[in-house]
């Protein structure tokens, strides 16, 4: 096999585009950007969230192709819904499959929505956001590669449980040793969580987040030495992208207290949820709008205009009121919603979907409150976009182009490896690959 072209992802969760200026004075990921080509802005798909966006990444399609909607399963009324975490959720080929059909080695690290995934070293990002426990091997097994398992867990399964689980020096303790232990993948994908979690917690372009991105550098400077020693280098094409950008919040709206005041949402003396007309999902910077009935159609144009007198309301930060076909027309989106609503572009809009607590309010942060100060699940043209770099003997060196769409790096990088991904909504974006 020795010759054959090899692609190493290194995907950091909330790359912005404007973060490229930074990286490119950075020893290693700027590296990548000065001898490589560079799409300045890639448009995710709709919604800019985690899960759909990496569902996007691997496969070439919108929510329509892929069928991962958002990162929970959504249920009304329900905070602590399931999120997505098997393969076998998603409903069209991946890069991966392709891949293995090719009879190429392939590897997953802390991707999500990959459990039970047909890689070859697969360890998805399979436990719960919220979980603190101590017991991570109960979501791996099943899930996970056996023999990753039996080699790495007895020393690093300890980053993945506690109060201070860190997911990311997981990630990186068991990359390097697997390059050395198993040999180089044809196809390996990393995935980074902590930029995107620094954006949320100090704002689009804080302090912190250029720290982080200093750290990711590090990293990545861990899996190209390790490439060096133990894999292919020369024929290895390096790819540094992200999921989405993000937006700095302007506006919480707790939608289903503005619903409910409107008569459209009924609860009892303790804001539990008695009934409902219309109830509001929350996808952060946009708000999914369900209604009960889809079939009562006089209810229907009833909610539409209400929500359509919001937008029209200067003093209310609803900027944007989509239906379900023009979202689906657009952007390839369908999912648990029949109108989708957002802020102003200058002035974003958080939605939230609980029931307690202020309708509508500006962020303020302070002892006792804890709001994301950035987030993301915007419209995929809007500010900031996320964006992808690649460097390697597939790459043409020095090659710009200003923006694309997220559906197009898949197909674009399985071409990297020599696959032609012909089933997917993306196309190949040819002026950065090399003759
Ligand atoms: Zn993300």
């Amino acid at each position: 096999m020795n010759g054959n072209r090899k692609l190493l992802v290194f995907l950091l969760d909330a790359l912005c585009a404007s973060d490229v200026e930074f990286i490119r004075n950075l020893p290693h990921m700027g590296r990548v950007l000065r001898e490589g080509a560079l799409i300045e802005h890639v448009e995710p798909i709709y919604p800019s969230f985690t899960y759909p966006c990496h569902c996007a990444i691997v496969t070439g399609n919108t929510v329509k192709g892929h069928g991962i909607p958002h990162n929970e399963k959504l249920e009304v009324e329900n905070n602590n819904a399931p999120w997505y975490s098997k393969r076998s959720e998603i409903k069209c080929d991946t890069i991966f499959d392709y891949a293995r059909r090719a009879g190429l080695k392939t590897c997953s690290l802390s991707w999500p929505v990959s459990g039970g995934a047909d890689i070859d070293y697969n360890l998805p990002m399979i436990v719960p956001y919220h979980y603190s426990g101590y017991d991570a091997m109960q979501f791996l097994s099943g899930n996970a590669t056996q023999s990753l398992l039996d080699e790495y867990f007895w020393k690093y399964g300890r980053f993945l449980v506690g109060e201070e689980r860190s997911l990311d020096l997981f990630t990186m303790a068991v990359a390097p040793d697997l390059l050395r232990d198993f040999g180089q993948p044809d196809l390996m994908y990393v995935k980074m969580c902590d930029l995107d979690t620094k954006r949320h917690n100090h704002g689009l372009y804080a302090p912190q987040v250029y720290e982080q991105l200093r750290k990711h550098d590090q990293e990545f400077a861990v899996l190209e030495e390790a490439v060096k020693r133990y894999g292919d280098y020369e024929n290895t094409n390096f790819v540094i992208m992200g999921d989405h950008g993000h937006q700095n919040i302007q506006h919480y709206v707790n939608m289903n207290m503005v619903l409910r005041n409107a008569g459209f949402i009924r609860t009892d003396e303790n804001n539990n949820l008695l009934d409902y007309d219309a109830y509001c999902f929350s996808t952060c910077m946009s708000g999914w709008v369900k209604l009960k009935d889809p079939d009562d159609k006089e209810m229907a144009k009833k909610v539409y205009d209400y929500l359509l007198s919001l937008r029209d309301d200067p003093e209310f930060p609803i900027g944007v009121v989509m239906t379900k076909e023009e979202v689906l027309e657009r952007y390839g989106l369908e999912g648990p919603l029949d109108f989708v609503i957002e802020g102003t572009e200058e002035e974003p809009t958080e939605f939230e979907a609980t029931l307690a607590g202020e309708d509508i309010f500006k962020v303020h942060l302070g002892p006792g409150l804890y709001f994301s100060v950035a987030s993301h699940g915007h419209l995929p043209e809007r500010n900031e976009t996320t964006t992808f770099f690649a460097s390697g003997p597939s790459v043409r060196k020095g090659a710009v182009i200003p923006r694309t769409k997220m559906i197009n790096e898949a197909p674009t990088m399985a071409a990297m490896v020599g696959l032609n991904m012909d089933k997917c909504e993306g196309h190949v974006i040819n002026e950065i690959l090399a003759d």
